[in-house]
């Protein structure tokens, strides 16, 4: 398709972003599909790209446009382009395979040993059209949104975190109620966790994750969280730590019982970690696992199949929307600690 559209460009690698109107529509390839971008969420990467944080730096190369997670109709397939047409309503899947590797070729592609990542390596959603492989796009079955649909890519971060470690019937502990925390809250309730604990530093959220349906909220900031977190409490079986910080998952480390398991899902802003692992982790022989993304796709079709299920109230997990030109109001309503996503409406 040609023309002119809006969209957020980062120009120079710099701190900032600016709303444009007069960007190039992109241009597919063979493979690729042409989405008209209905709705777009933030995402923490994003909120790495705009102020130009060196996690930014080590990864970003402006010009681009940025943005990842995001649902639409699709407007344009490339020729060999068969299992995805015109008007089919569709959400992105972030992790771009290679479908070379030994990962993708057994059935890993979510960690692709050359993996691309859509808005980071490629020009991104924050804009009315996005251009990317068919590999990528997920159908949104007829009774998912689009504000549920450009959900789905974070809740899939969610519920892998949540999966692996197997709550059903088990004391689970989650770090922070950022958007995927609180979904992975209301994960764990609806896959039948017997109790969940949740944990961040404002109230706000906190409020949220009750409604996700926590048992229990703790605010780590004001209280210390491991005697908090094992007061009146039968042992932790499971913490799934959405937050990267290092002294949560310290905290997490000794909190969880023996034998028991440690999700690793937010990413700390250091290598240089301090764990107790001879204490909490080789003498309890506790499990840690890392988990990235989702699995392409049954992760996706899990997330489908919670939110037909009617228990889990995805609406707590949804901030405030914005027009895409308002997209500084957005980012700072994320800083204030606006409990769930932030969404971007292009149209
Ligand atoms: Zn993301
Ligand atoms: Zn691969």
């Amino acid at each position: 398709m040609k023309g002119v559209m809006s969209g957020i460009y980062k120009e120079f690698p710099r701190p900032g972003a600016e709303f444009r109107t007069e960007l190039p529509i992109p241009q597919i390839g063979p493979r690729d599909i042409l989405v008209k971008v209905r709705t777009t969420a933030i995402c923490g990467t994003d909120l790495h790209i705009l102020p130009w944080s060196e996690y930014a730096q080590a990864r970003i190369k402006p010009p681009m446009i940025f943005g990842h997670e995001f649902a639409g109709d699709v407007v344009e397939t490339g020729r060999q382009v068969t299992e995805i047409k015109v008007g089919d309503r569709v959400a992105g899947e972030t992790h771009i395979p290679c479908n070379n590797c030994a990962q993708c070729l057994s059935d890993n592609r979510h960690i692709c040993e050359n993996m691309k990542i859509i808005g980071v390596h490629t020009d991104g959603s924050f804009a009315q059209y996005i251009a990317f492989t068919a590999d990528c796009a997920f159908k949104l079955p007829d009774d998912i949104d689009y504000t549920v649909g450009s959900l789905l890519e974070p809740m899939g971060v969610a519920m892998h975190g949540i999966d692996v470690a197997r709550v059903e019937g088990k004391n689970v502990v989650v770090y922070g109620c950022g958007p995927i925390g609180l979904m992975a809250v209301g994960i764990a309730k609806a896959l039948k966790a017997a109790r969940v604990t949740a944990l961040d530093v404002f109230p706000k959220k906190l409020d949220a994750a009750k409604k996700m349906g926590a048992d229990r909220v703790i605010n780590s900031g004001e209280t210390d969280a491991v005697s908090a977190i094992r007061d009146n409490s039968e042992p932790v079986d499971v913490v799934v730590d959405y937050t990267g910080s290092p002294q949560a998952i310290r905290e997490g480390m000794e909190a969880v019982k023996k034998g028991g398991c440690i999700v690793l899902v937010g990413l700390p802003n250091t290598n240089d970690l301090t764990l107790p692992i001879t204490q909490d982790l080789i003498y309890k022989e506790v499990t840690m696992i890392g988990v990235t993304g989702r699995l392409m796709y049954k992760t996706w079709e899990q997330c489908v199949q919670i939110i037909r299920s009617g228990i889990f109230p995805i609406e707590f997990a949804i901030g405030e929307t914005y027009p895409l030109r308002d997209f500084q109001l957005a980012f700072d309503a994320i800083k204030d600690g606006m409990p769930g996503k932030a969404l971007l409406l292009p149209w």
